[in-house]
């Protein structure tokens, strides 16, 4: 349909709708028909390939191959029992894959984006998803558009249609209906998009299509978000390539070894290709995916919601938390302290009334009333229609006798925002603004009042107070076009107004912890520099000497070199444009610094784009700046970051955990088998022990290691730098040490038994290879405590993750019919004893290794 062709009436008749809206009858009948508002991603992995994708590893379908061959010539019943032990292995994978998706989705959705209708005659905020061809929507700047929409009211409106046309250039929209004509989508100009974006104004419209009918539905061109490979899994993955070629060379040498001493071909085969499957962490990045997922889904908990995965890993490497103050610093909840009238010119006014003050704070204000009556819009604004209200100076009623015409919306480079109104005496123009913007665009005569205002700017500043100036003027009858360059000019001051935002208290907790975690918090904010230090001082953010505090003035009038040299110590930016927090940012980083920025509004998004972390306001922030950022503070709370900083480092220390798990356990197989032969012993272990251990007994606890809880001196430590190679600070030595370690004490227990005539030393050794991996896995809980000192419970899915492998490595001892698959036997309570004391070695000597490096540090 051409829904650009036709007239706003025939558009409303078409869709039996009106400015009021549909009712929600009507909404839900519609629905029926057109269903949910929402583009169907077709790409996405169904279950059962997400199932199949478990078994298509190269190494695993060999392994299967070589045990199916080697089950017809020889025993059937191991071919059997590794089948087995790979499918148990690809449920569990699939469960977690399975499980980490889900996570995914459902943060994904808690993310869903939100959308101002009209229904019933009432404003209400709602899911895109139930929104209707017919409904009427509200939009402002940093609104995305949530269907195919027709304008019928629009205020300086422009669009950011990039994602549908490409076209970087904002389109200004109108209400005018279009000449017939063939019209591409950019320039049909009454028109929005579902997906593009507002950059500026004020419009509402009506939804003409929704979901897949719309152009961006009709085209396909879904918003992929692609899940892209964090920093750590890429390094993970080129690591992985390169060590599979040594193992795939340490198995053939192990393989011929086995021939030279005369073992089976085929046995040989087996277990060479099992050790193969087994010490090559293919899975390893996969792995890290479902911790960082199950660390997503914690950070949610605590009121961060993690857009982009790779987020949560870079989180615990953030050096600068760069805050907005309005709402994340404060509290966001503004009440009017002060007001200034000021009679400068004639005292009655152009408002014809004493109160022109207060009838200037009503009419220039936007908020709107939600169905039960209560204030929806900026929380300036609710604060000053509170206060006209108190003293009965209700906007709607105001308008009847002054109604408004035009308005310039509120933009944040621009600092002020005008209304325009029709009086008795003639065209009057209301701006409000930042009194410092004011001052530059007051009256020539009123120029010699300018210091006066700036000193009582001075005073209402120091008193931490958010100081607002109204303004006016009379539009001479030449002027018709009502932008703001024409208009917010030659202005005369009517009064200030001073409001105070009290800072949250746990804030200042917050930054003090950010302090000691060697991160520096530093507040940015579009507020006059008085304001800001005041707050900034209450909260320890400034305290230093040397800290500095920069306006955006001084910012823009400095070199690149100069502010490169300074950056670090500027701990408060006041009066900036969004557009400065993106210099910030670069230049932070170009220091090497890991940056996490805030930030609310669509001038802000290629700040938080490019900032390492980019965090938007859940409650205040826009829909474009959500979707730009990594992560989303649910409570706009500046503590929330500073709790989300801690998971992230908690998670990364985890991860860490978990790859100095596998890989030693790797490195101890490897070396048993390797070993065996040179020691003159036989290879102590079968290929379905290794499987066993590799892909039973080391999954779960080593998964576990993702619930471990935070360590003690977690925020007391330097921040983990981003390019650190995961093998640095003393991993890969420990890998080495304690893999040979493991190693050697399993060839230990075999050569005792072999020499005491034993003839259970392969169950022996299989033991205590088995239970010496869970004695690691719980003596590295913690790399700097006794496990005994963090206690044996603060991490419940390891103990019942240990006590189930140790249950299952009994079972495989004692019971019969294991016996029978994995060739053990039942062992004497001494013999028992025996692999306890030899299994115990590692756990000892890991925790002495702690003890030992604490006691220098200290
Ligand atoms: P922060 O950056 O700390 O979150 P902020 O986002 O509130 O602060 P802006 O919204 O960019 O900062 O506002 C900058 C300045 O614009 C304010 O200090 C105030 O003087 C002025 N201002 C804010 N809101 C309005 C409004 N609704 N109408 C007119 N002027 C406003």
């Amino acid at each position: 349909m051409n829904w650009h062709l036709l007239s706003i009436n025939e558009i409303s008749n078409f869709l039996k709708t009106s400015p009021q809206g549909l009712n929600d009858n009507e909404a839900s009948k519609i629905a029926k028909v057109v269903g949910e508002n929402k583009i169907v991603d077709t790409q996405k992995k169904s279950t059962l390939s997400m199932f199949f994708s478990q078994f298509t590893d190269f190494m695993v379908l060999v392994l299967i191959v070589a045990a199916i061959i080697s089950g017809f010539i020889g025993d059937i019943v191991d071919t059997i029992v590794i089948i087995a032990i790979v499918f148990i292995n690809s449920i569990i994978g699939f469960i977690q894959e399975f499980r980490a998706e889900k996570t995914m989705e459902a943060l994904k959705l808690m993310a869903a984006s939100n959308a101002r209708i009209v229904r019933n005659g009432r404003v209400v905020d709602v899911e895109a998803t139930v929104i209707v061809p017919g409904d009427v929507v509200m939009l402002e700047a940093g609104n995305i558009i949530p269907a195919d929409v027709r304008f019928f009211e629009a205020h300086q409106v422009k669009v950011d249609e990039s994602a549908l046309t490409g076209e970087s250039i904002n389109v200004e929209k109108s209400i005018d209906e279009l000449p017939n004509g063939d019209y591409v989508i950019g320039d049909r100009i009454n028109m929005g998009y579902k997906g593009t974006f507002l950059t500026n104004g004020r419009a509402l419209a009506y939804v003409v299509a929704t979901g897949m009918e719309t152009e961006l539905g009709r085209i396909a061109k879904m918003i992929q978000t692609q899940e892209s490979v964090t920093p750590l899994q890429k390094r993970l993955a080129v690591f992985g390539k390169k060590l599979s070629i040594v193992i795939l060379v340490i198995c053939t040498v192990v393989f011929l070894l086995g021939l030279w001493r005369g073992e089976g071909g085929l046995e040989m085969l087996l277990t060479s290709i099992s050790l193969a499957v087994a010490a090559i962490p293919e899975a390893l990045p996969a792995l890290i995916t479902i911790v960082l997922a199950i660390g997503a889904k914690k950070l949610v908990s605590n009121n961060a919601l993690v857009r982009k995965l790779p987020a949560v890993e870079t989180l615990g490497s953030v050096t600068y938390i760069c805050s907005d103050k309005t709402g994340t610093l404060t509290l966001n909840q503004m009440t009017v302290q002060e007001l200034v009238p000021i009679f400068s010119g004639d005292e009655t006014g152009y408002l014809g009334t004493q109160d022109n003050l207060l009838v200037a704070i009503a009419l220039n204000n936007d908020v709107v009333r939600d169905e039960k009556g209560m204030f929806l819009g900026d929380s300036t604004e609710i604060a000053l229609a509170h206060y006209a209200l108190s003293y009965k100076m209700d906007r709607l009623e105001l308008e009847n006798k002054y109604p408004r015409i035009v308005e310039i919306p509120f933009d944040s480079n621009r600092k002020c925002m005008t209304t325009i109104h029709q009086t008795e005496f003639g065209t009057i123009a209301i701006t409000k603004g930042a009194v410092d913007v004011l001052l530059n665009l007051l009256l020539e005569n009123e120029h010699e009042n300018i210091p006066k205002y700036e000193k009582l700017l001075q005073e209402m500043g120091s008193k931490g107070y958010r100081t607002l100036g109204y303004a006016i003027k009379l539009i001479p009858s030449n002027i018709n076009s009502f932008t703001h360059e024409n208009i917010e000019k030659d202005l005369q001051l009517i009064g200030l107004v001073g409001l105070i935002d009290p800072a949250r208290k746990e804030a200042k907790q917050a930054v003090f912890e950010c302090k000691q975690a060697n991160i520096v918090p530093v507040m940015i904010t579009g507020d006059h520099q008085l304001t800001a230090t005041a707050i900034a001082k209450e909260l320890g953010i400034l305290n230093a000497d040397d800290d500095l505090i920069l306006s955006g003035n001084e910012l823009s009038a400095m070199s690149d070199s100069d502010f490169n040299k300074i950056v670090e110590r500027v701990k408060v930016y006041a009066r900036v444009n969004p557009e400065q927090k993106l210099k910030i940012v670069k230049t932070l980083q170009s220091r090497n610094q890991i940056v996490a920025m805030t930030g609310d509004g669509v001038n802000d998004a290629p700040a938080l784009k490019n900032a390492d972390i980019g965090i938007a306001m859940g409650k205040n922030g826009t829909e474009v700046a959500k979707e730009a950022a990594h992560m989303i503070l649910m409570d706009d709370n500046f503590a929330t970051i500073v709790v989300a900083v801690k998971h992230g480092r908690k998670v990364f220390d985890n991860i860490l955990k978990f790859v100095k798990y596998i890989m030693t356990g790797n490195t101890g197989e490897i070396l048993v088998i390797l070993l065996a032969p040179l020691f003159g012993l036989p290879i102590p272990l079968l290929a379905i022990h290794i499987l066993w251990i590799n892909l039973v007994t080391d999954g779960l606890p080593g998964l576990a290691l993702a619930f471990e809880p935070p360590e003690a001196n977690i925020m007391k430590r330097l921040p983990r730098k981003v390019n650190a190679s995961i093998f640095s600070g003393g991993i890969a030595i420990h890998i080495l040490w304690v893999g040979l370690l493991t190693g050697l004490v399993t060839l230990g227990a075999q050569a005792w038994a072999i020499h005491n005539n034993n003839p259970n030393w392969q169950t022996m050794a299989f033991s205590v290879l088995c239970f010496s991996q869970l004695g690691h896995v719980m003596a590295i809980r913690s790399d700097f405590n006794s496990v005994f000192k963090i206690g044996l419970f603060s991490n419940k899915p390891m103990l019942l993750a240990v006590t189930i492998m140790v249950i299952l490595q009994f079972a495989i001892i004692y019971i019969p019919f294991f016996n029978q698959i994995f060739k053990t036997k039942p062992l004497s309570f001494e013999e028992l004893l025996t692999t306890f004391v030899f299994s115990t070695i590692v756990f000892i000597a890991v925790e002495l290794e702690k003890y030992l490096k604490f006691k220098v540090r200290q």
